[in-house]
């Protein structure tokens, strides 16, 4: 059984109580309104950036000559736009969270839910070990049972093979763990057997290092099964790498002018239990929650794609696809939130030390691991969710989501960066945010 008890990189907050005793806070108050310059000038000094990782961020990041050697078939790169998300308040400590994105309405609705969850004492998150699956698929074998059997009695010889792999990690306290074997007598090429090999990649992601290890143990696995080998390769539902983060909201703080904070923490908790039991609902919930994830994935360089996997088939782990969310009201009457997902991501390895934009994204967040930055991740991921149910659950969603749209379509339409801020606040005046109508007014601008 996955134990999410007990892994915090740092002591949990105590709901609160010592919510001014961190060194630096994320709490910057009108920092949306601040210009690019001062934005940057705000966050280098906040994380100490130099000279160089500022101009990263305020020129070019990744150059087509870097990103050329990076895949292959190289011309050119393309951008996102990259912001900080404020306010996260985690195990006792403030981040200001990097995301890259191009949806508006994301950065604004997480910083905003990151300041609710701060009034009860902000985010608990905690990790199981970096425990990632290898899979080897076996076929042609006499006897499933038999084999299953004589690969288990055969695990220690498996893993210390497994281990020879990668000296490096099981230095650093990684390794195998464990090997599962589970059959599959009936598929559509007869029976099979799957082997797992359970192995703890520390600080990487881990694909290269899982990989390596299940390919190098396949010729003995297949050869104690008296079968074949075929498939050797990780699985992206990595069910024994998961982060949780959990919250509670006072009831007060969610208040509303048309509604009592009871009522908005009864209807955000309604909006979970639809998620739960519809999956057309929850595929909507779960894009809600992986908006904010994928955007701290894609900042540091993590592999968002691999993460999207596994969060999708962990929320259909039970043949039900279901929310990745609990919300509910606890028995003081305040708003309860938490979430599971795997989280597999690293801080070391793939693109997170190659990327220029990433490096300083990383330097943005000072973590000091792949489980802290996981639990930072879920956190993300929670008040995503939290942002997008309680505008659902009180004004609805188009009410704050148009305010942001409308910059973009001012930008659709053609307007200058120096004009999009006063077109964007003439569309969001007459209520009519579209493309057409910024460029009339582009156009009587111009022309005053
Ligand atoms: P890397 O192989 O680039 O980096 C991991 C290596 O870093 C380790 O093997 C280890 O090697 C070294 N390392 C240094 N410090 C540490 C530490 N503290 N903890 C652990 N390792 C450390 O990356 P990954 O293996 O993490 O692979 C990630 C990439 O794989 C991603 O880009 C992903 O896109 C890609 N990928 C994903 C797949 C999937 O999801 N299905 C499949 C295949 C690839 P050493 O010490 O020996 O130098």
């Amino acid at each position: 059984m996955t134990d999410l008890s007990t892994k915090h990189t740092h002591a949990p907050s105590d709901n609160g109580a010592n919510k001014t005793d961190s060194p630096k806070s994320s709490r910057l108050p009108g920092f949306y309104k601040k210009s690019l310059t001062d934005r940057v000038a705000m966050v280098a000094k906040w994380a100490d950036l130099s000279a160089e990782e500022q101009a990263v961020l305020l020129e070019q990041g990744l150059t087509a000559g870097q990103a050329a050697n990076m895949i292959e078939n190289g011309i050119g790169t393309t951008e996102l736009p990259l912001g900080v998300a404020c306010n996260f308040f985690i195990n006792g400590r403030d981040y200001l969270i990097p995301m890259a994105v191009e949806e508006p309405s994301v950065l604004a609705a997480v910083s905003a839910s990151a300041k609710l969850i701060r009034e009860g004492g902000g985010f608990t998150a905690t990790t199981t070990d970096p425990v990632m699956i290898g899979q080897i698929q076996l076929l042609d074998i006499p006897d499933l049972e038999v084999a299953a059997a004589t690969i288990q009695a055969h695990k220690e010889e498996l893993m210390a093979q497994a281990n020879q792999c990668s000296p490096s990690i099981v230095a650093r306290g990684g390794g195998a763990r464990d090997i599962e074997t589970r059959p599959f007598p009936d598929t559509p090429v007869g029976p099979m057997l799957i082997v797992h090999l359970l192995y703890d990649t520390r600080d990487a992601m881990g694909a290269n290092a899982i990989n390596t290890a299940v390919e190098a143990i396949a010729p003995r696995v297949a050869e104690l099964s008296r079968g074949r080998a075929n498939l050797r390769i990780l699985s992206n539902l990595t069910d024994r790498r998961l982060a949780r983060a959990v919250c509670t909201i006072p009831a007060a703080a969610l208040a509303t002018k048309e509604m009592s904070g009871a009522q908005v923490a009864r209807q955000i908790a309604e909006a979970n239990a639809f998620a739960v039991v519809d999956p057309y609902r929850a595929a909507t919930h779960n894009k809600g929650i992986m908006n904010g994830i994928d955007a701290v994935c894609l900042a540091t360089g993590n592999d968002w794609r691999a993460i999207e996997a596994g969060a999708h088939a962990y929320a259909a782990r039970n043949g039900h696809y279901s929310a990745l969310t609990d919300w509910h009201v606890d028995a003081n009457g305040d708003l309860y939130g938490e979430i599971v997902l795997p989280l597999a991501v690293g801080v070391v390895g793939g693109a997170t030390k190659v990327h220029p934009t990433a490096k300083v994204a990383m330097k943005i967040l000072n973590v000091q691991s792949a489980a802290e930055l996981a639990q930072i991740m879920a956190c993300v991921g929670l008040a995503q969710n939290l942002a997008a149910i309680k505008a659902m659950a009180t004004v609805g969603i188009q009410h704050g989501h148009m305010r942001m749209h409308a910059r973009q379509v001012a930008m659709a339409a053609g307007t200058p960066d120096d004009l999009v801020e006063t077109i964007a606040e003439q569309l969001i005046n007459e209520e009519n945010i579209r493309v057409e109508r910024a460029k009339e007014i582009l156009n009587m601008v111009r022309e005053a």
